[in-house]
């Protein structure tokens, strides 16, 4: 795995904190045996994003990664366009697009929802996911044999199994895997892979601001669980990436052993 993963360009995002920090964390780890590779971490907390290149370095050496943290929002179409072009040359041929970028915005029935945070949620989960897909693809294209590169969606359990008072960020789970399938499809003559991994419940900063940054709640609601650390989601992404060019692991649900 470590071959086959060392010298490409890893984009992430989200990548400031939970799944997004750990898998940049993985592919760093990882590659390193082989000589390392390249990681973008893109969020919008460009002092997160240096701290963690800064940890990665230390941990796996200066000559085994190359880390360029990016002040990046997804929600906004002209950031993203922006950003293929802003990159170090040396940075530019990405192989790999990881879309972790996700939030909720409160759990509520669908009356209740303010409208700022259902398109704050499409725009993000969503929008955001595509137009980043839609910014990198044409690198992945250009190469020989119809395309190569990986995309690595990030859905939810949420996506397959809608839940009462998760209805916007249901949909815009459901809304990544029809996504996915179709790109899956479109690119089905090329080398791209377009893989989703789904998450169950994963201990992260995302558990308390469902419950709008109430922890007392959130560990209520939580009490008992023994959910998935951001590592366990990490080490499937890198490991999906690390297959043969030809293994398109096209579909992870992955949740802990208590989640029914
Ligand atoms: P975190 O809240 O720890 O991480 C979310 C990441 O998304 C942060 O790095 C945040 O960075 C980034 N982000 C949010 N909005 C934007 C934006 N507009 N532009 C760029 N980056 C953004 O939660 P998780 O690690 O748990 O979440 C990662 C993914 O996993 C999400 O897509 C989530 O839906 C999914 N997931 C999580 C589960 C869980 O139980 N934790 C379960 C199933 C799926 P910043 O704020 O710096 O921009």
């Amino acid at each position: 795995v470590a071959k086959r993963l060392a010298g490409k360009t890893v984009v992430i995002t989200g990548a400031s904190s939970g799944i997004g920090r750990s898998t940049a964390f993985e592919f760093a780890r990882t590659a390193a045996a082989a000589g390392g590779l390249k990681l973008v971490l893109t969020a919008r907390r460009i002092d997160s994003l240096k701290q963690i290149a800064t940890d990665i370095v230390a941990e796996v050496g200066e000559g085994n990664v190359k880390v360029l943290p990016v002040q990046l929002d997804v929600s906004k179409p002209d950031e993203v366009r922006g950003f293929v072009e802003k990159l170090p040359e040396e940075f530019k041929e990405i192989d790999v697009l990881v879309n972790n970028a996700g939030l909720v915005k409160g759990v509520a029935r669908a009356p209740q929802i303010a409208e700022e945070d259902v398109n704050t949620m499409f725009n993000t989960n969503v929008t955001g996911l595509i137009n980043m897909t839609q910014a990198i693809l044409p690198i992945f294209l250009r190469r020989p044999n119809g395309g190569s590169g990986d995309i690595i969606n990030i859905g939810s359990v949420a996506g397959r199994e809608p839940y009462a008072g998760g209805s916007i960020y249901c949909a815009t789970k459901a809304a990544i895997r029809s996504f996915t399938d179709s790109l899956r499809q479109e690119l089905i003559a090329s080398r791209v892979r377009v893989m989703e991994i789904d998450p169950g419940q994963v201990e992260t900063e995302f558990s308390v601001v469902r419950f709008y940054g109430d922890k007392a709640k959130a560990d209520a609601v939580y009490a008992g669980c023994d959910p998935l650390t951001p590592d366990d989601i990490a080490e499937v992404v890198v490991f999906v990436a690390g297959r043969r060019e030809n293994v398109v692991v096209a579909d992870t649900l992955i949740f802990p052993s208590h989640q029914a």
